[in-house]
């Protein structure tokens, strides 16, 4: 799979809510090599942005799998962990407010509020369950990816008008949009 292969808004396969893996066939660990391929050959295609990770259904596949990154800080490394029914079992913390953009949102950035720590419960490829405790950045991927699963954007959780919407400018530096004249009469993005 390639970039091309990552459906984005309008499209509406993206508000479904994704199904349970029972079994790890073949045909799920190709899912699993076709999500990676497509967010990096998105992430080659971005000066500014990393391709930190990405949900099944990103790729119009309805099965409940996140890959996330190793090294997000660095553009070079191209491996990844797959989380397959990943769960939040324990939010920590406080909401704190930051950044979020999505791959199947394009060029869109708003504001979202997400916990600082949260602890995840998945599968593995060989079927085992593993635990992970994220902090800070990493805990906002698995809140925005798990929440893809559910059929959820981050446009759904933005609280505040002030905190949406943001473009990406040509320095790679975020400014503020106009929602009614630069996003809801651009056919492309809505
Ligand atoms: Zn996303």
């Amino acid at each position: 799979m390639t970039k091309e292969d990552i459906i984005s808004l309008p499209n509406n396969h993206l508000r479904l809510k994704s199904k349970r893996i029972g079994v790890i066939t073949p045909e799920i660990i190709k899912v699993i090599e076709d999500m990676q391929a497509a967010t990096i050959s998105w992430d080659v295609s971005r000066k500014h942005e990393v391709g930190v990770a990405l949900a099944a259904i990103q790729v119009d596949r309805p099965y409940k799998i996140v890959v996330v990154r190793n090294n997000y800080d660095n553009k070079q490394d191209h491996t990844f962990t797959a989380f397959i029914n990943p769960q939040i079992t324990k939010y920590e913390g406080e909401q704190v407010v930051d950044f979020e953009g999505c791959l199947s949102v394009p060029n869109i950035y708003g504001r979202v509020p997400r916990y600082t720590k949260v602890k995840v419960k998945a599968l593995n490829t060989e079927g085992k369950i593993f635990r992970v405790t994220a902090e800070g950045f990493l805990a906002r991927i698995f809140q925005h990816e798990i929440d893809h699963c559910e059929g959820l954007l981050f446009i759904d959780r933005i609280k505040n008008k002030e905190d949406a919407f943001f473009k990406l400018a040509e320095d790679g530096k975020l400014e503020p949009i106009d929602y009614e004249k630069d996003v809801r009469n651009d056919s492309i993005l809505w």
